[in-house]
């Protein structure tokens, strides 16, 4: 088993390039796989959390990605975390950040969001006056998740300081980065208190990747998983829990997603050459997934699938 495991991070690694060589053309940046609480979550005592707090190395940012033109020397960013800081500095430290200009300049060409929960859109504040304090950021989001934060603080401070440029795009309506590279976002359904939700497919000159963190269940999308798997190259898709009975103490149905094994048995008769696009983000505390050497982790590769991993480079 220990052998097979080494195999397959060996061939985790060879899919996932280390982010070290130059690219040429535009490439996904894997900035967190965590889910919005991020690992370790706030006062666990679970042997996620306490291996995450005792090793660095098993801690993990919440879910993002950065989309980075280097013909451009261009970047966007996909979910504003509330680990925002941190994913700044990860990117800088892999040798991806825009040129440096004298005062506050916009940290990117421009900010996707999915969805207003805590995890993918509250690192916004550190744009703002009390932290960066950036120049004019465009941020990409649907007409009613741009009303909630025109009617609310403290987000309207973002905006009425123009600290936020709101961008409404339509779902479905291709948005072009570059005349090679674009971003159209898809409606999916999920919990949506303050905001609908999206997808982003973001496709550029050799290939396309699909960013979908968080969806209620695969059977409730208008759109067909497997259709999108079929032109995408990469699928960075909810992996939020691994089985249906992870959190002890809590009614699952609340928060619906596809579990891990529900995705895989959806997925098991696909060709492998789709199945391996499948890479799993969005991992919460509980899920045994965020220990790589977990049997669940092993079952995972062996199946033809893949895990998702902070520092991994995808081109495009
Ligand atoms: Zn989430
Ligand atoms: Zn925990």
């Amino acid at each position: 088993m220990r052998v097979l495991f080494v195999l397959l991070l060996a061939f985790a690694a060879s899919c996932q390039s280390s982010g070290l060589a130059p690219a040429t053309g535009p490439f996904v940046l894997v900035l967190g796989t965590a889910q919005d609480g991020g690992l370790p979550q706030i006062a666990c005592d679970c042997s996620h959390c306490r291996a995450a707090r005792s090793d660095s190395s098993r801690a993990r940012f919440v879910t993002s990605i950065l989309l980075v033109d280097p013909r451009t020397n261009s970047c966007w960013l996909f979910d504003a975390t509330p680990d925002l800081p941190r994913q700044i500095q990860l990117a800088r430290n892999l040798g991806v950040s825009r040129a440096a200009s004298p005062g506050r300049p916009a940290l990117f060409e421009g900010i996707f969001l999915t969805h207003a929960h805590m995890g993918h859109y509250t690192g916004l504040l550190h744009l703002g006056r009390e932290a960066y304090g950036s120049e004019p950021t465009p941020v990409h989001l649907s007409p009613r998740f741009a009303e909630f934060l025109r009617g609310n603080g403290p987000w309207d401070q973002l905006v009425s300081e123009q600290r936020i440029i709101l961008q409404e795009f339509e779902f479905g309506t291709e948005i072009a980065l570059a005349p090679d590279l674009s971003v159209t976002a898809l409606a999916v359904p999920h919990r949506d208190e303050y905001s609908d939700t999206c997808a982003f497919r973001i496709e550029g000159p050799s290939a396309s990747l699909l960013y979908l963190p968080d969806i209620d269940k695969w059977e409730l999308w208008e759109h067909s998983i497997e259709a999108e798997l079929a032109r995408s190259t990469v699928a960075l898709v909810d992996g939020t829990f691994y089985s249906g009975d992870e959190l002890s103490g809590r009614d699952m149905s609340s928060i619906p997603h596809p579990s891990v094994c529900e995705s895989m048995q959806r997925f098991e008769d696909l060709p492998a050459q789709l199945r391996e696009r499948v890479f799993f983000t969005h991992l919460n505390h509980s899920n045994p997934l965020v220990d790589p050497a977990s049997p669940a982790a092993v079952r995972v590769w062996a199946l033809g699938f893949k895990l998702a991993r902070q520092g991994a480079r995808f081109g495009l």
